[in-house]
């Protein structure tokens, strides 16, 4: 019998957010890690998943600037030291570099729900 959490991999996602934490899977069969949250491997098809919580420490893959009439802002995509890659933004930052250093943390927003933004750490580039 699964377990009623195995099915919903996203409410699982909220709960670590809910806590400050950034979450994501460890495949216990061929040890990828797995982004977003998902009933199976998608690297082997396991259904072996273990949920994590990642130290929240990456390096920019690539880095966006939106400009727009209210204000501007990034998109970056960060790769996370656990081996999975997420899209975000830093803030503070107006066109942070590709291998700049971030720390995520989790923003709790009064419209939109929390979500998980970066920083730049300390130490700058990589
Ligand atoms: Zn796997």
């Amino acid at each position: 019998m699964i377990d009623i959490h195995e099915r919903a991999p996203y409410q699982r996602y909220l709960e670590g957010l809910a806590r400050g934490a950034l979450v994501y899977q460890h495949c216990n069969h061929c040890q990828s890690a797995v982004f977003y949250l998902r009933l199976c491997c998608p690297a082997c098809g396991s259904v072996a998943l273990t949920l994590r919580d990642s130290q929240g420490l990456g390096t920019l893959y690539s880095s966006s600037v939106v400009f727009d009439k209210e204000h501007n802002y990034n998109i970056v995509l960060v790769d996370l030291d656990e081996g999975f890659r997420m899209m975000s933004t830093v803030l503070d930052c107006a066109a942070p570099s590709i291998g700049a250093r971030v720390k995520a943390r989790v923003e709790h927003q009064q419209s939109a729900g929390p979500r998980v933004v970066f920083e730049l750490a300390e130490g700058g580039m990589a």
